[in-house]
């Protein structure tokens, strides 16, 4: 047993379920036991917050270098720890050790960047002697401080880097934190707080809660003492969280149906390897998926011809066996309802050119062509390893089908002409746009999220940390002189 297992984090101490409650958390391909996580109750969120609320306290007067030197500590032990941590990460999500390994190899940077973008909380003077009737006797400024308490709350998909996107911006820069992981992957949540508790974290300000979203989550985001909800996940739990949350911050980073718009001078090699990554990585199950190629028609074979042996070519299996790329989705469910998409859009008219078979928690990788821009497939995101492919007869055409669904996360344009990239940046509503890849490409210091209903906000370290904190302005009234 590990220290986290069956526990919460409350006020620096590894404690049970206030009704003792916990679960086996299993593996999505064998059902295997990956770890115990306890089940949170609401006396167990009060706990949470108010001890956040007195961590908020000491670490908002903690200096910076000091935040800073505690968090590089963790970072180091997050490196130390990497390789465990991909083993968690791979037993409770499913996802392949390379890809798991790949996952938990960047959780050390990104705390480094918490750690030093939290140390850089700069401000502004303001020439007040701008305005008629003041002259030089006054001084003003900004000052740039932690909110408080921050909820963050996190899915299943990247169970490490999206946890780590939250608590390195909102601990580097001095807030307290309550998180909520989801539930179906805590484990690495949990393994990964043992680094800042281990780190020297003050006791409260980080806190962890396993157990229901719907019961925790509701109790958490409507909480008046909470001033920031950070939440990535679905976009109809976004959308509740936007309605019960009352006056505070708030970021959202949503769904999305991901478009590749490919025109027929693209570099076809490049294109193809790219989207044959795209499309199927963690099974698909990425807000920042390729999920829609957009090709122009006078390219379609030949497009298809040479993602096809790409596709057939990815080793899907056991995600603990040596050599396998891709694993399992999360769950049985999961793969069915991917599996059912497919073959709905089939019987709609589209044709599967290879792919879609389902065993267990695992979905072959699809490529469904001929399909409609606007039907089921296309326009929901389907979260799961299938490419779907329309034509479009101009630049222009293929552009509006990628701004055709709710969804604007994440684009890529093929092309070597700078005028259609050009156009594509400046015409494609999404919040990250990919010249010459796919938008399945992040750095972890780069501003990453959504328009429309992929979200509200922007992560990013540096970025996260400005929707982290408050901005005060500060007036110095001095008598005038002369
Ligand atoms: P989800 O079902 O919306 O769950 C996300 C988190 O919200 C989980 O921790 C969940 O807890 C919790 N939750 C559930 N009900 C809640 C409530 N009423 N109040 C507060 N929290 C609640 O999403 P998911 O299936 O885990 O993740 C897949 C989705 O995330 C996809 O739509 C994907 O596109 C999106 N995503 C977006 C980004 C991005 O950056 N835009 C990145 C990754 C994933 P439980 O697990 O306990 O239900």
């Amino acid at each position: 047993m590990r220290i986290f297992d069956g526990k919460l984090l409350i006020n620096g101490k590894w404690v049970a379920a206030s009704n003792g409650a916990t679960e086996e958390i299993k593996s999505p391909f064998n059902g295997s036991v990956a770890g115990i996580a306890a089940v949170a109750t609401l006396i167990d969120v009060e706990s949470a917050i108010a001890s956040a609320l007195k961590g908020a306290e000491v670490w908002r007067r903690t200096p910076a270098h000091q935040r800073s030197a505690i968090l590089m500590k963790a970072a180091a032990l997050a490196d130390e720890r990497s390789e465990e941590i991909a083993q968690i990460i791979s037993s409770e999500n499913g996802k392949s050790l390379l890809e798991a390994r790949g996952e938990a190899g960047r959780s050390g940077e990104i705390i480094r960047l918490g750690a030093f973008e939290g140390s850089q909380l700069y401000g502004t003077s303001l020439p007040l002697d701008a305005n008629k009737g003041t002259g030089q006797e006054k001084l003003g400024f900004t000052l740039r401080q932690p909110v408080g308490v921050v909820v963050a709350i996190s899915p299943f998909n990247y169970p490490a880097l999206l946890v780590l996107h939250k608590l390195a911006p909102a601990l580097g820069s001095g807030n307290s934190v309550v998180l909520k992981p989801a539930r179906a992957t805590p484990l690495t949540a949990l393994a990964l707080a043992q680094c800042f508790v281990d780190a020297g974290l003050p006791d409260g300000v980080l806190n962890v809660i396993t157990g229901a979203g719907g019961e925790l989550g509701d109790a958490l985001v409507s909480d008046s003492r909470v001033r920031k909800i950070s939440f990535t996940g679905s976009t109809a739990t976004g959308t509740h969280i936007s309605r019960i949350a009352g006056v505070k911050k708030l970021s959202l980073e949503l769904g999305a149906s991901s478009p590749v718009v490919v025109l027929p001078d693209a570099d076809l090699e490049l294109t193809t390897r790219a989207v044959a990554l795209g499309g199927y990585i963690n099974s698909g199950q990425v807000c920042i998926s390729v999920q829609r190629v957009i090709v122009h028609e006078k390219i379609k074979d030949e497009f298809l011809n040479a993602l096809q042996p790409l596709v057939e070519k990815i080793k899907v299996g056991d995600p603990k066996a040596d050599g396998i790329e891709v694993g399992t989705l999360i769950n049985a469910k999961e793969a069915t309802r991917v599996s059912q998409s497919i073959n709905n859009a089939v019987k709609s008219g589209a044709k599967l050119i290879t792919g879609g078979e389902q065993d267990g928690s695992i979905v072959t990788p699809a490529i469904v062509s001929e399909v409609d821009p606007n039907s089921a497939i296309a326009q929901d995101e389907l979260f799961g390893p299938a490419v779907v492919v329309s034509t479009a007869t101009s630049t222009k055409q293929a552009l509006e089908f990628a701004n055709s669904t709710p969804y604007g996360l994440g684009s890529g344009i093929f092309t070597r002409d700078v005028d259609s990239a050009i156009q594509a940046a400046r015409e494609i509503d999404s919040g990250i746009i990919h010249i010459n890849w796919t938008p399945l490409w992040r750095a972890d210091l780069m501003p990453y999220g959504g328009l429309k209903a992929s979200g509200i906000g922007k992560e990013g370290v540096r970025s996260a940390i400005e929707e982290m904190t408050e901005v005060k302005t500060i007036i110095l009234h001095g008598r005038a002189w002369n």
